[in-house]
């Protein structure tokens, strides 16, 4: 039992659903998705488990449909803060939603900032449940705030429009990705963003390294592994966030907003510091 913990605590390892340990990523992902047959079939696992749920907000989430309204909030408090510093007065804005499912953060977060919102998503069912909604029907938004592109196609196999988007949002879908078309997907995406757009990744965090599911083909990734990927994408953390009030038995969930340039100190937060004390001592007069 006590070397069970002690392995785990061991940066990179890692277990699956039902209990198996991994001692490191390696050998997890040669064994899931070693090979180009393998990894084929991983991807063809991971879909074809959101293929025989329903389409709906319960469906996506899992069974945690009452999570959604506290998503949203959470999503929105983050996203408040990071849109004064992409708004120019009247600026035209477009977002990006990754493994979209039925459009939930798009109907319920993004639309009510973006003018226009693409999604991607690659389960034909639950995109054109989005479809249904988001175009045309009932709960369709004013012409100023629209659904636009809707991409049929996992996010391996993406590539964003250049230069398109100030925002591409990615939730609670980079788990099906390994790690190796993770960071292409966030190079060849990067040219999707405006200059001083921001990717939004939010995501089940493991605590230590890693949990493989079996049962839908996803792997929660830690803070550590995120935080290697991202760099090996050559992202910067711009801002992080933990969901606040999701139940005790869900992993936690964190929202990282990323940017291609390193943050800049702010002024502000050069002079919120409280100023040195003059200390008596010689200094060179210039
Ligand atoms: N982001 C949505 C849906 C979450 S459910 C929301 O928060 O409501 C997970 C979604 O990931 C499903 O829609 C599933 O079809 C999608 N998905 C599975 N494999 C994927 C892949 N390889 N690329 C992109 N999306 C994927």
């Amino acid at each position: 039992m006590g070397s069970v913990a002690m392995e785990l605590e061991v940066e990179g390892s890692g277990l699956d659903s039902d209990g198996r340990t991994f001692s490191s990523t390696q050998e997890m992902w040669e064994e899931e998705t070693g090979g180009e047959d393998k990894k084929e079939e991983w991807y063809k696992k991971g879909v074809g488990y959101w293929e025989n749920v329903e389409a709906s907000v319960d469906g996506v989430l899992g069974g945690y449909g009452h999570v959604h309204q506290k998503d949203m909030q959470g999503s929105s408090a983050f996203l408040a803060s990071l849109l004064p510093k992409m708004r120019g007065e009247g600026a035209h804005l477009v977002a990006l939603d990754c493994g979209a499912g039925v459009g939930r953060v798009t109907e319920h977060l993004l639309l009510n900032h973006f003018h226009e919102v693409d999604l991607v998503e690659p389960v034909s069912h639950f995109l054109e449940s989005a479809h249904e909604k988001l175009k045309g029907g009932k709960h369709s938004k004013s012409e100023a705030h629209r659904a636009v592109n809707f991409y049929c196609i996992p996010l391996q196999e993406f590539t964003p429009e250049a230069g398109r988007y100030d925002v591409i949002w990615i939730q609670w879908c980079i788990g099906h990705l390994t790690d190796a078309d993770l960071v292409e997907f966030f190079n060849r995406a990067k040219a999707g963003l405006k200059p001083g757009g921001f990717f939004v990744l939010k995501e089940n965090v493991a605590r230590n390294g890693f949990v493989l599911d079996k049962e839908d083909h996803s792997v929660t990734r830690s803070d550590a592994y995120f935080r290697k990927l991202f760099s090996q994408a050559g992202l910067h953390l711009n801002q992080m966030k933990a969901q606040k009030g999701f139940p005790q038995e869900l992993f936690p969930v964190k929202m990282y907003a990323l940017t291609l340039e390193a943050p800049v100190i702010v002024q502000d937060v050069l002079q919120n510091k409280r100023p040195k004390r003059k200390i008596n001592k010689p200094s060179i007069i210039r």
